[in-house]
């Protein structure tokens, strides 16, 4: 059966994908290898379920380096891998938007976990729409560790051979985002107060802001699919100018001209806004790179972000 999938995978379209989805083509992969097959939508939580599950799961991330979920759309050999998981986790509250109703068909004959949905809804940023709310929880250290929790839960309930080796790799990894969410406050506390804005291209980091306290502007609002108007560069542009901000920044998985326009409106009343490097927002950087983990990506974002608003005084004292 699951292979006839497959080779269906590669030419169906349209109606035929749904009538395949409903009809319950599943994935026998753990069949083929004994291991549990997870499919992960985006980077961020491939990371987490790497560090719960180690080599004990066959993970396939859909979502490669730098890749805007917002904007991502499966093709067709995107849902034939999504058919062939014994586990799909993604992050849900319309984060992967162009996903939403393959996942949920999927979700009707196997485990398909929106992770940040099994979160406390007193927990999360609403988005001015009723019964929505920002997806951008992985930059609050302590909402990630409670999707760790998730992970585990999950696949300690689909795999229970390996569960103690699950929930013994949450903790570790737990722990290892505690001294983690110290040390963003630790550098947070070393800014001035007046000089925690963090101003970027699209509205990522409200919950980084609650947690760690900084006042966050983006020029996008908490999606990328609408285009920010005139009047919100306005804004923007004569806030960074008005509190004296000294630099903005990129973000990796948003094309640079977004913050290039907001530098530009600074130039043109007449002041000066730095570029204070690129921070990971919605993606993983690439193998290798700061961000190619979680954990790398928040210690490469604080320090960036500290760096950069720091303003003329380095760490150490020097000008
Ligand atoms: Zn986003």
């Amino acid at each position: 059966m699951s292979k006839k999938c497959r080779q269906r995978g590669s030419w169906i379209s349209g109606a035929l994908l749904a009538l395949l989805l409903l009809a319950g083509c599943q994935g026998d992969g753990q069949a083929e290898t004994g291991k549990l097959q997870v499919v992960a939508t985006t980077g961020l939580i491939g990371d987490a379920v790497r560090q719960v599950a180690g080599d004990q799961v066959e993970l396939d991330v859909l979502m490669g380096p730098g890749v805007d979920p917002h904007l991502f759309s499966a093709s067709e050999g995107d849902v034939a891998r999504l058919q062939q998981a014994d586990l799909i986790f993604y992050n849900g509250l319309l984060l992967e938007a162009q996903l939403a109703s393959v996942l949920q068909r999927l979700g009707e004959r196997k485990p398909a976990v929106a992770v940040a949905e099994q979160l406390d809804p007193d927990l999360l940023l609403g988005v001015g729409v009723d019964g929505e709310f920002d997806p951008h929880i992985w930059f609050d250290l302590t909402l990630w560790q409670q999707v760790v929790e998730v992970i585990a839960a999950q696949l300690a309930a689909a795999d229970p051979a390996n569960a103690a080796v699950y929930h013994a790799n949450a903790s570790a990894y737990q722990a290892e985002l505690t001294t983690l969410h110290t040390y963003v406050l630790e550098r947070t506390a070393a800014l001035p107060a007046q000089q925690r804005i963090l101003v970027t291209a699209h509205d990522a980091f409200r919950y980084f802001g609650r947690a760690y306290g900084f006042e966050v502007h983006g020029l996008q609002g908490t999606s990328t699919v609408a285009e920010a108007g005139t009047a919100d560069l306005r804004a923007l542009a004569d806030l960074i100018v008005q509190r004296e901000v000294p630099a903005i920044f990129v973000e990796n998985s948003v094309p640079v001209r977004t913050v290039e326009a907001v530098q530009a409106a600074v130039r043109d009343r007449g002041h000066q806004v730095a570029l204070g490097g690129e921070l990971y927002s919605d993606a993983l950087g690439p193998p290798n790179s700061a961000g190619a983990t979680y954990a790398g990506l928040i210690r490469h974002n604080i320090d960036t972000i500290a760096a950069a608003l720091q303003g003329k005084e380095s760490e150490d004292g020097e000008p």
